[in-house]
């Protein structure tokens, strides 16, 4: 979409111009290029160069899809930058950017820019400000990034959706029930392997059906990491903590790779708003909290790598370097390991419940969700003491809790002085033997309607019933560390520090392995929550180069 400079209010952050002692001062993080007219500086579905910013002449901006569309958004002239988000880290460009006549430009590459945004203060906060409102502008534009063709409620076209959205990549659907454009496509590419949906990459390539992994590939987003390299860091799993370790260890000079199986932001990527974070009184939405971390973290040159999982851990440094296999078939090696792997907030079997969560499927109970059940019947499910808890809490705002177990009783999960506050608690109802068989909502809306089952009997019960708290655990994705050497606890989290069995780790986040931390839900003991895994990721970093400046060396 042309960005018009009179309606859009942050016009001049998005396309600022730079004065000329301004791009004086840039002028040692790239080089004096020059264009001839029609000569593309950026295009589509290539990795883009860098950012540039034009010193003479003036340059074209358009957005152009896999369909062959052709959108211009803006055109640069002297003093103004050419980027947005992709140019930190060299993947394809989203954008052509194409000179009007002859241009001279600075071409700042990857590494130029990142070196600008740290060295000068004041020129990168306007530099990264206008690449988050422009990859902003890009995802609300609809008609760049990949083009996903198939029916808006197939699950696999969600699937897409989901993953696309939460890696921050611009995407838009057409639905061959209501788009011409979709018809035409699918009879054009009636041949592509794989089926439906289509996926129209950038560079106009066309997936069918594609895995995650494989669509990442051909978008540019996960690009092959240096196999030949020894990492100083490696980092499991790119949610809070793992992000927080990444930025400040890439910010202290440790080169650092980052690799995540599904999409940055982890368990909190999915939070429609996180008010218990330090400094955001309004509260602020996971993802953006995430994006925003993501950014920073690459701006001080971390390499993050999505999508990629960890199979297995190899601590035995036979050739004095950790290695992890991941599930591309290649190695990552690094010096130091973190495990940030989180925990997985345990699901039961009722169907659909996916399209629920955040929207009456609550896995804890904070008085946010108090305040959405007010005066309301609500049901929590589990017979722990989190569940204990969340009922007797849930009890002060709620008109009536429904408290259902699949066992016979409390006795054997909860704390002596939790049942006899529930039994106290005129409002809670105890439901043994019973268990959640169905959510009912409207596509895109919250639960309407909850079915139960008594066990005993079979008989089912459906009520009006629009929030439902989960507390039936959480599992630690640790299942990659299998016979690696790094000890779990019984429920699988890794033990760290003192706790490790075998002689306390010298580090309070240290695994059982040296030179292997654990932090974020992740580890034995840890504070579940966005808070406590940054701050870990924060403070493993220290811990990081004291084990560095002891290991390094002849050993390595
Ligand atoms: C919906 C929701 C809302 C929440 N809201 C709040 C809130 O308001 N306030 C609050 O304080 N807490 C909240 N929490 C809890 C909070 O999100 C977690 O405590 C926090 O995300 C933990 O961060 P983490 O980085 O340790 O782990 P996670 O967030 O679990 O991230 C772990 C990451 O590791 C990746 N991973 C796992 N296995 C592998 C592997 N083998 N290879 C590569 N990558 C892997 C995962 O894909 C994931 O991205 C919420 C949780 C949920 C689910």
């Amino acid at each position: 979409m042309q960005v018009d400079p009179a309606s859009h209010p942050r016009f001049e952050e998005m396309f600022p111009t730079f004065t000329l002692e301004e791009i004086a001062r840039m002028g040692r993080h790239g080089e004096r290029r020059r264009y001839a007219d029609g000569e593309k500086l950026l295009e589509v579905g290539k990795i883009a160069p860098g950012a540039y910013v034009v010193l003479s002449g003036h340059v074209a901006v358009f957005e152009r899809d896999g369909l062959g569309q052709v959108t211009p958004i803006v055109d640069h002239g002297p003093g103004q930058f050419v980027g947005e988000v992709v140019q930190l880290s060299g993947r394809p460009s989203l954008v052509d950017a194409i000179a009007e006549g002859e241009v001279e430009a600075l071409l700042l590459p990857p590494n130029g820019l990142r070196s600008l945004l740290v060295a000068d203060a004041a020129l990168g906060e306007r530099i990264m400000r206008a690449m988050i409102l422009r990859r902003v502008q890009l995802l609300q534009d609809g008609a760049v990034g990949v083009a996903l063709i198939g029916a808006a409620a197939s699950a696999d076209v969600v699937r897409l959706q989901n993953f696309l959205s939460r890696n921050g990549y611009p995407f838009h659907t057409l639905d061959p029930a209501t788009d011409p454009a979709a018809k035409e496509a699918i009879v054009r590419y009636a041949d592509v392997a794989g089926g439906m949906p289509l996926a129209v990459c950038p560079d106009g390539s066309v997936l069918g059906n594609p895995s995650e992994q494989a669509l990442a590939r051909r978008i540019g987003m996960s690009r092959p990491y240096r196999t030949d390299f020894v990492y100083d860091v490696a980092v499991i799993g790119a949610g809070p903590a793992g992000l927080s370790t990444a930025v400040y260890a890439a910010s202290e000079g440790l080169s650092v790779a980052v690799i995540d199986a599904r999409s940055y932001g982890g368990q909190a990527g999915a939070s429609a708003r996180i008010e218990n974070y330090l400094g955001f009184p309004t509260g602020i939405s996971g993802h953006a909290l995430a994006a925003r971390a993501f950014l920073q973290a690459q701006k001080f040159g971390a390499e993050i790598l999505i999508p990629a999982a960890a199979k297995s851990l190899d601590c035995a440094r036979a050739d004095g370097a950790l290695s992890v296999d991941i599930d591309d078939g290649a190695r990552l090696r690094a010096r130091a390991l973190v495990i940030a792997s989180g925990a997985r907030y345990r699901r039961p079997a009722i169907p659909e419940i996916g399209r629920f969560e955040g929207r009456g499927v609550w896995y804890w109970a904070s008085p946010i969700e108090a305040r959405l059940c007010a005066g309301e019947e609500v049901i929590v499910v589990g017979g722990g003491n989190s569940a204990g808890q969340g009922a007797v809490f849930l009890s002060g705002h709620a008109r009536r809790v429904r408290m259902m177990v699949r066992g016979p009783g409390l006795a054997e999960s909860m704390s002596r002085y939790l049942i006899d506050r529930i039994a106290a608690t005129p409002n809670i109802e105890l439901m043994t033997e019973t268990e959640i068989v169905a959510l009912d909502g409207p596509p895109g809306g919250g639960v309407e309607k909850v079915r139960w089952r008594d066990r005993r009997s079979g008989k089912e019960t459906e009520a009006p019933i629009r929030n439902v708290f989960l507390f039936i655990g959480a599992d630690p994705a640790t299942e990659w560390l299998n016979g690696c050497g790094v000890e779990v606890d019984k429920a699988g989290f890794v033990v760290t520090g003192a706790r490790c069995s075998a002689g306390a780790a010298p580090t309070p986040l240290q695994s059982s392995a040296p030179g292997v931390f654990a932090v974020g839900d992740v580890r034995s003991g840890s504070i579940k929550r966005v808070g406590g895994a940054i701050g870990e990721g924060a403070a493993v970093v220290a811990a990081i180069h004291g084990f560095l400046a002891h290991a390094a060396g002849p050993h390595l």
